[in-house]
């Protein structure tokens, strides 16, 4: 399990590494994907290295409904609420996890497909 020491999205909530930040909070951070899939690309993380949702504690439901809401609470500031936007936590290889570190894309701006390929 990386942890602060590699892993990318820990050195970006620190500010190691350069992103474009949308939203910071004590256990919160959240940051413009360097490759959009849409026009909204938003990734949303927990400070807290936990990295994927395989390895999820009972003491991290409190973490992960505060991620949920963050996801949500953007897509509202970027005005996606009304013609839809969408959550995604990927987990695993088969899913495309790749970066091992749990995080939730927002998604939205255009419509999009359903089933995900
Ligand atoms: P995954 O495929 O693991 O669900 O999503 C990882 C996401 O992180 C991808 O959409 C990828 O574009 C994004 N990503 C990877 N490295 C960086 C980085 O250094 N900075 C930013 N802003 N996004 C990254
Ligand atoms: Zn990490």
């Amino acid at each position: 399990m990386a942890g602060g020491d590699t892993c990318i999205f820990c050195k970006i909530a620190a500010g190691e590494i350069p992103a474009t930040l949308v939203h910071e909070d004590p256990h919160l951070v959240a940051f413009q994907d360097i490759h959009p899939q849409a026009p909204t690309h938003l990734l949303v993380i927990p400070r807290k290295h936990i990295p994927s949702l395989n390895a999820l504690a009972a003491e991290d439901t409190e973490l992960m409904g505060r991620l949920v809401a963050e996801g949500a609470r953007l897509a509202a500031e970027q005005n996606l609420s009304g013609t839809g936007y969408r959550l995604v936590v990927n987990c695993g290889e088969w899913a495309g996890q790749t970066v091992d570190h749990i995080h939730l894309h927002v998604l939205g701006g255009r419509r999009l497909g359903w089933p995900p390929g």
